[in-house]
């Protein structure tokens, strides 16, 4: 379990009373706990234990249980919490399928939990019916597997391209010192390829050499701020012309459309992630 909770405050403000704290589960999970008062809510539970560990040394009971979207990954630890504490409310997305019962929610509404209130953000691609939350106050967005810190996440289970597509520009329109709490450590690979994307830009070069420093030493890389996604994610930067060059290169035709650059772009990204060049350590 790594708990940098100490790190985390330093980095977002936060108001006094409120604590964001992950919790590395499985391989690379990262789930979130927001606390604030006597609520505490668990965001996409991997797994049960570390929850369960975590609650007993801070001696609080959760609230609720949000989650993203349907990925064994992000709900696993869910039937170990409700059997480990009565009544434990679930919420998801209203057309999320899951084999327990959860609280409905709609994107472009909110849900408010004792005095948390979160909006419910559309971040469908990765999954049709995959949501974030967003946390005004924090100004932190709970994103799943929608961004990852330096990449995106694959289409599975019918997600479009058209989907991602929206998704990625409506999460670059929030303000840019939003903070993206994404449930993966994948930074350093998806780093590695921005650079193959795009050899000359620093501001990659540069993310990538204090990602490898930062992972030599064990520590998060997650939050990012969108400021950061916006200057070095590629999958946010399809329509600068060093990228669209680079996109069309690689698809051997013209792109017209932002659409057709994220599919060719997200090909290109799960090409080389099949051969495992882009996960060699540091
Ligand atoms: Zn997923």
């Amino acid at each position: 379990m790594l708990d940098y909770h100490a790190q985390m405050t330093k980095k977002n403000e936060l108001t006094e009373a409120m604590q964001i704290t992950g919790i590395l589960a499985l391989e690379d999970n990262y789930i979130w706990i927001i606390t604030q008062g006597n609520t505490t809510l668990i965001i996409d539970p991997s797994e049960g234990s570390p929850i369960i560990n975590w609650l007993e040394k801070a001696r609080r009971l959760p609230s609720a249980v949000l989650i993203t979207h349907n990925h064994h990954d992000h709900i696993g630890g869910i039937a170990a919490l409700q059997q480990h504490y009565d009544n434990l409310l679930v919420y998801a997305h209203q057309k999320t399928k899951l084999a327990f019962t959860t609280l409905p929610l709609v994107i472009d509404t909110h849900v408010k939990i004792n005095d948390i209130e979160l909006q419910i953000l559309d971040l469908s691609g990765h999954t049709p019916d995959q949501i974030g939350y967003y946390l005004p106050q924090a100004k932190a967005l709970f994103c799943g597997d929608a961004l990852f810190a330096g990449g995106c996440g694959r289409l599975f289970n019918g997600g479009t391209a058209a989907q991602m597509t929206a998704t990625l520009a409506r999460i670059a329109n929030l303000t840019a010192d939003t903070h993206m709490y994404c449930a993966h450590e994948y930074t350093l690979a998806n780093l590695r390829f921005a650079q193959i994307c795009e050899p000359n830009n620093h501001a990659i070069h540069e993310r990538l050499q204090k990602t490898i420093v930062s992972r030599q030493q064990g520590l998060a890389t997650v939050p990012s701020l969108l400021c950061d996604e916006l200057a070095t994610n590629p999958f946010l930067r399809t329509e600068t012309p060093a990228l669209h060059q680079a996109i069309d290169a690689i698809a051997g035709f013209q792109t017209t459309y932002t659409i057709e650059r994220f599919t060719q772009l997200r090909a290109w990204k799960d090409r080389l992630d099949a051969t495992g060049i882009l996960e060699i350590a540091a």
